[in-house]
C-alpha cells in the first residue's frame, strides 16, 4: 500500500502519494500524475498580485490532478496585516467550498482565529492543519472542532509535543515532508515506533483517511 505525503514542496514521481504544494502565483501548474495544491500564502499576499492569484486557483480546479487549496492561512508572526490575511484566506474558504475541495492551512499562532472562522463559516469540507506543531491543549480544542492535522519531522522529533500526538485521532492524520529533504517513509516509521504500531497498519490506515478525504479525487475515483 501506499504512504500519503500530503504536502511537500519536492516534486517526486515515486511509487508514493505526495501533494505537490505550488504557489498561486505559479499558476497555472501541469505535470502528468502529479497531485497538487494550489493556494496563496499569506506570506505572499504583499508581494503578489493577490486577486489575479484568486483567479488562477479557481481557474486550476477543472484540474483533475488539483486536490486541495493551499496552503492558505494566517500567521501572526508576519507583518502583513492580520485583516488582510483574513480576508485572502476567507476568499479560498469559499473556493474550497464551492468545489468541494479540502482546505491545506498554513497557522501560525492563530489557532482562536481558525476555529473563530470555522464556526463563523459554518464551513463542511475538510480543514487540514499542515505543518501542524500544537501543544496538548491546542490539539484538544482543535478536535472539538473537527479538525484534521498533517504532522512532519519537527512535531515528531520534539518530545514536549509526545502528549499532544498522541491527542491526534487516528481518522484524523496525515503525514508530510514540507520542505524538508526527509522521505516520507522515514516519517511513517518514526511515527510508527512512537505510536507503537506497526509501519504497514500506520500506512493503512493514512490511506483510508486519504480515501475519505479525498474521495473527490481521480487518484480515489479509478481505485
Ligand atoms: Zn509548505
Amino acid at each position: 500500500m501506499q504512504q500519503i505525503n500530503l504536502h511537500t514542496h519536492q516534486i517526486n514521481l515515486g511509487t508514493n502519494i505526495q501533494i505537490l504544494n505550488v504557489f498561486a502565483q505559479n499558476l497555472p501548474f501541469s505535470i502528468a500524475d502529479q497531485l497538487f495544491s494550489a493556494g496563496l500564502h499569506p506570506w505572499h499576499i504583499g508581494k503578489v498580485n493577490p486577486d489575479d492569484c484568486l483567479l488562477a486557483i479557481e481557474k486550476a480546479t477543472v484540474h483533475e490532478n488539483l486536490l486541495a487549496i493551499g496552503e492558505c492561512g494566517l500567521d501572526r508572526s508576519i507583518n502583513e496585516i492580520f485583516a488582510i490575511q483574513e480576508l485572502y484566506f476567507k476568499r479560498q474558504i469559499e473556493i474550497a467550498e464551492k468545489y468541494h475541495k479540502p482546505l491545506i492551512i498554513h497557522c501560525v499562532r492563530a489557532y482562536p482565529d481558525l476555529i473563530r472562522m470555522k464556526k463563523e463559516l459554518k464551513s463542511d469540507i475538510p480543514w487540514i492543519i499542515h505543518g501542524y506543531n500544537g501543544n496538548l491543549e491546542t490539539t484538544k480544542s482543535l478536535n472539538s472542532h473537527d479538525f484534521y492535522f498533517s504532522v512532519g519531522e519537527s512535531f515528531l522529533t520534539d518530545e514536549r509535543k509526545r502528549e499532544s500526538f498522541h491527542e491526534i485521532p487516528f481518522d484524523h492524520l496525515f503525514f508530510e515532508t514540507d520542505d524538508s529533504e526527509i522521505s516520507i517513509q522515514k516519517i511513517y516509521l518514526f511515527a510508527a515506533e512512537i505510536l507503537k504500531t506497526s509501519e504497514d497498519l500506520l500506512t493503512e490506515a493514512i490511506f483510508n483517511n486519504f480515501k475519505t478525504i479525498f474521495r473527490n479525487g481521480k487518484l480515489v475515483t479509478t481505485n
